[in-house]
């Protein structure tokens, strides 16, 4: 099987499986919320960026709130998430410059967003797809890329191979969707150590199926 038709058929397994509608599980209500939250989540899960934004949220509502923020408070205010001097200082300058260069609105191009400072790739991807369904390129996180290297998607686990690999295959309206499919089945079954091949609905598809191995 080619692996265009190996994404689509592994595409209509996982849909049926967790459903078309799957979005971050970051918290968040308004635009400076969203944008905050997926700032804060690298080397954190979202249950502890969930924890931290709690607070945050109701004290800082606006871009500028941010960027007028002061400096150490705002640090205590992270709660401890790891790097939190290193975001707190992004924070407040991506703020600035959104306010400042944007006009208080998050752009729309991957472009722009890298140029602001803590987002990257994969930061800008998620905040464009969950904000104006816009999949410039794929999230690839440490699930994705894991699933689609075991998928043979990707002759490589490293994440923007694992993208470049994506993009070369998949349908521009389909990119968000294999993100948010991909890290499903790698938060549900497909685990860093021992994947549940036993339990995965892609067992019959997949070289890397500990059950084709016989183990
Ligand atoms: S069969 Fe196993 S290795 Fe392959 S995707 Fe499923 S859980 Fe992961």
């Amino acid at each position: 099987m080619n692996k265009k038709k190996m994404l689509s058929a592994v595409l209509g397994r996982l849909e049926r499986r967790y459903g078309r509608n799957l979005h971050t599980e970051l918290k968040h209500r308004t635009a400076s919320d969203l944008f905050t939250a997926v700032l804060l989540s690298p080397q954190c899960t979202d249950k502890q960026v969930n924890a931290a934004t709690r607070g945050l949220f109701k004290k800082y509502k606006t871009f500028s709130d941010y960027a007028n923020a002061d400096p150490i408070e705002l640090e205590k205010d992270l709660g401890g998430l790891n790097y939190y001097r290193t975001k707190a200082k992004h924070l407040r300058r991506s703020a600035r410059m959104l306010v400042e260069i944007f006009d208080g609105k998050v752009p729309r191009t991957l472009a722009e967003m890298m140029v602001l400072p803590g987002v990257g790739r994969k930061v800008g991807n998620v905040v464009l797809n969950e904000m104006y369904g816009i999949n410039e390129g794929i999230v690839v996180d440490t699930h994705c890329a894991r699933v689609a290297h075991r998928l043979g998607l990707s002759p490589s686990g490293a994440p923007h191979a694992v993208e470049c690999s994506l993009m070369r295959i998949a349908a521009t309206k389909k990119r968000g969707e294999i993100s948010n499919l991909f890290i499903a089945l790698g938060r549900d079954v497909c685990h860093a150590r021992t994947p549940a091949c036993a339990e995965c609905p892609l067992s019959d598809l997949c070289p890397s199926s500990l059950l084709n191995k016989g183990a």
